[in-house]
C-alpha cells in the first residue's frame, strides 16, 4: 500500500508541475499581450429591451486571440489574472477599450465586467473616473457588473468605498449571477444596485419557472431593473416576456460581437 500511495503521489505530484509550467507561461504570455494589446480583444453582446425587442445596451466580454493557443476563454486567462495582479492592468485595458468604442453608439449603457479583487484595489474608482474623462462617455452611460458574491463579502471597506464612489458619480451598478449567492432581500437592498442579472442556471429546464418569477417580481417591487442572460430557446424568451423581465441577453438575439459588426448592427436598428 506504501508504494501504492507513493506512486500516486509521483504521479499527482508530476501532473501538477506540468499544471504550474503551464500556468507560469499563460502568465507570461498574458503580460506580454497586455503590454502589447493585440492579441487581446473586446467583444459585444447585445442586451434587448422585452417589450419591442431593441438593443437598449451592451455587454463587453473580453477574448485572447493567442498565436499558438487559438482563442483562449476569459474562463482560463481570468482567474490567471486575478491571481497574479495582472487582473488591474487587464480590467483598465478592457474599460478604456469599452468606453472608447462606446462613445458613439446610440444606446443606454455599456455593461463591463469588474473582477471583485480589481474592485478592491486602492484607486480603482478615480481610474474609472480618468478613463471617462479622457473617452468623454458621461458616466451614466457606463454600468459595472459584479457578481453576486463578490458584492456580498461586505468585509472589503475600499470596495464598499469605492462602490459608493461610482454610484455618486452617476455609474451604475449590475449584480451579476443573481441568484447563485443567496442574496437575502435585505442585502439586495442594502446594496443599493441598479440592476439584477439573473443567472443562466435559473433558465435550465431542471429550474423551477416560479422562482424566476419571484426574482422578477421582488426586484421590481424594490426598484431594480431585471436582465435574463443565457436565453437561448424562442420559449425562455416568450416565457421571460410574459413575466415582465426588463432586459434579455442569450445566443437566441445574438452571441457577442467583434466591435465592427456590434456597430452594423446598431445601425441597421437605427436605419430600419
Ligand atoms: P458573465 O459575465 O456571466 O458573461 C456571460 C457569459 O455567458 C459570456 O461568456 C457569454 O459569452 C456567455 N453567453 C452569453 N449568452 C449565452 C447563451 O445564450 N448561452 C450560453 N451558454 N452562454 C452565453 P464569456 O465571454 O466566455 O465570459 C465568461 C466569463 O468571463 C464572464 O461571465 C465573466 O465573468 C468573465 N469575463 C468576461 N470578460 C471579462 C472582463 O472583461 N473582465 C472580467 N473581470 N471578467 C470578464
Ligand atoms: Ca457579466
Ligand atoms: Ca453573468
Ligand atoms: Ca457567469
Amino acid at each position: 500500500a506504501k508504494v501504492k500511495g507513493g506512486q500516486q503521489f509521483q504521479i499527482f505530484s508530476e501532473d501538477m508541475s506540468r499544471h504550474l509550467v503551464e500556468r507560469q507561461q499563460l502568465e507570461t504570455e498574458l503580460r506580454c499581450a497586455l503590454e502589447n494589446g493585440n492579441e487581446l480583444e473586446l467583444f459585444f453582446q447585445p442586451i434587448y429591451a422585452s417589450e419591442d425587442l431593441r438593443i437598449t445596451s451592451v455587454e463587453s466580454l473580453v477574448r485572447w486571440n493567442h498565436p499558438r493557443r487559438g482563442l483562449v476563454t476569459p474562463l482560463e486567462f481570468i482567474p490567471i489574472a486575478e491571481e497574479t495582479g495582472l487582473i488591474g492592468k487587464l480590467g483598465e485595458w478592457v474599460l478604456r477599450e469599452a468606453c472608447r468604442a462606446a462613445k458613439d453608439w446610440s444606446i443606454e449603457t455599456i455593461a463591463v465586467n469588474v473582477s471583485p479583487i480589481q474592485l478592491s484595489q486602492p484607486g480603482f474608482p478615480e481610474m474609472v473616473f480618468d478613463v471617462l474623462l479622457e473617452s468623454g462617455l458621461s458616466p451614466q452611460k457606463l454600468e459595472i457588473e459584479i457578481t453576486e458574491t463578490a458584492l456580498l463579502d461586505s468585509s472589503n471597506t475600499t470596495s464598499k468605498r469605492a462602490l459608493k464612489a461610482l454610484r455618486d458619480a452617476g455609474v451604475r451598478i449590475a449584480l451579476d449571477d443573481f441568484g447563485t449567492g443567496y442574496s437575502s432581500l435585505n442585502n439586495l437592498i442594502a446594496l443599493q444596485v441598479d440592476f439584477v442579472k439573473i443567472d443562466r442556471s435559473f433558465l435550465q429546464p431542471t429550474s423551477s419557472r416560479s422562482v424566476i418569477w419571484a426574482i422578477i417580481n421582488m426586484s421590481h417591487a424594490i426598484g431594480l431593473e431585471v436582465t435574463a442572460e443565457g436565453v437561448e430557446t424562442e420559449d425562455q424568451k416568450e416565457f421571460l416576456i410574459a413575466v415582465g423581465c426588463d432586459h434579455i441577453q442569450g445566443y437566441l438575439l445574438s452571441k457577442p460581437l467583434p466591435e465592427a459588426s456590434f456597430t452594423a448592427l446598431l445601425e441597421e436598428q437605427i436605419s430600419g
